[in-house]
């Protein structure tokens, strides 16, 4: 079942060199708009917004028109793509960067086509927040935005964001960020200091504990799902945003209960993302098997 209602996605696109387990899996694709756009493309329609390299190939760009992802506003810049290189940790629950060479990205200034000025859903992805408020500039007034952010940003662009929180109608961040942004250590505080900030929903990621999601009064708590095995926790928290916002213009329905599903789908779609490298097996799942991981949430948080 695809809508017809596009969701908008600006992000990165990159080429990532992971270590992971004593394997390095060098230039595997990546970036925040790639993840967060094979999940949404599992919901319906996807137009995305970033900058590649004279070097991108390809295989990257069939693989995402193949999945239902517009290209007309990735522009194809003189340089090589953005690349970023991490470590994780032995037991995954942390990483380091090793590298990151900003390339063409370092002049990225999103343009949106013309053609995509309508549509009613947004995601800014993980980008300076100067640039998401500008993409809120070029196109008209959407349904819903979703925003997620990093720490850099909050270091270095703090006034912005909170003037971007403003304009949002969901930011999506992990609890580290959650309480540098707010700087309240409590998770609850935190989350309501970010909903008096401007947002109506405010989602806290804590990576293989599961996620959180205010809005006003209410909380919603999703465990993530025990999986047997993670082969790169790489792009999950894009994942997450990117089928949330994809199920949402699907379904149309921005109601609190809905909310709540739309955070059971970005885990489903989470969880597999993490099971293969790069975008492999996020890219491999079928609706069948993503269907079936709902019920098991179903199952999972039932009593
Ligand atoms: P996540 O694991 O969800 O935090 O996202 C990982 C993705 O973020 C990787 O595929 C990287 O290419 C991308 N990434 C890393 N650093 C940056 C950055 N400074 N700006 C934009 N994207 C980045």
């Amino acid at each position: 079942m695809h809508s017809t209602r596009p969701t908008l996605i600006v992000g990165s696109v990159a080429f990532d060199t992971l270590h992971i387990g004593g394997k390095c899996h060098e230039k595997v694709l990546g970036g925040s708009a790639t993840y967060a756009s094979i999940a949404a493309a599992h919901f319906g329609p996807v137009q995305l917004v970033g900058v590649v390299g004279r070097d991108f190939p390809d295989s990257a760009t069939r693989l995402l028109r193949d999945r239902g992802v517009d290209l007309a506003g990735l522009e194809i810049a003189d340089g090589d793509t953005f690349h970023w290189e991490g470590r994780y940790s032995e037991d995954l629950s942390s990483r380091e960067t090793l590298r990151t060479d900003l390339n063409v990205f370092a002049n990225f200034k999103p343009k949106i086509p013309g053609a995509f000025r309508a549509a009613p859903f947004v995601m800014l992805g993980n980008i300076d927040p100067t640039l998401q408020i500008d993409v809120l500039e070029q196109i008209d007034r959407p349904r819903f935005v979703l925003a997620d952010t990093m720490n850099l940003w909050i270091d270095i662009r703090h006034a912005e964001l909170i003037a971007l929180c403003k304009r949002v109608d969901l930011l999506v961040l992990n609890d580290e960020e959650a309480r540098q942004l707010s700087g309240q250590g409590n998770l609850v505080r935190a989350a309501r200091a970010l909903l008096a900030a401007g947002p109506k929903t405010v989602i806290i990621k804590k990576g293989e504990h599961g996620a959180l999601l205010f809005q006003g009064d209410d909380v919603f708590s999703l465990p993530a799902l025990p999986l047997g095995g993670v082969a790169d926790p790489t792009g999950a928290g894009d994942t997450f945003a990117g089928a949330l916002i994809g199920y949402l213009a699907r379904s149309n329905d921005l109601s609190t209960t809905n909310l709540r599903k739309a955070v059971v789908y970005g885990s489903v779609l989470a969880s597999f993302c993490v099971e293969g490298v790069s975008t492999e097996r996020l890219t491999s799942a079928t609706p069948h098997e993503v269907n079936d991981r709902f019920e098991h949430f179903r199952r999972l948080t039932a009593f």
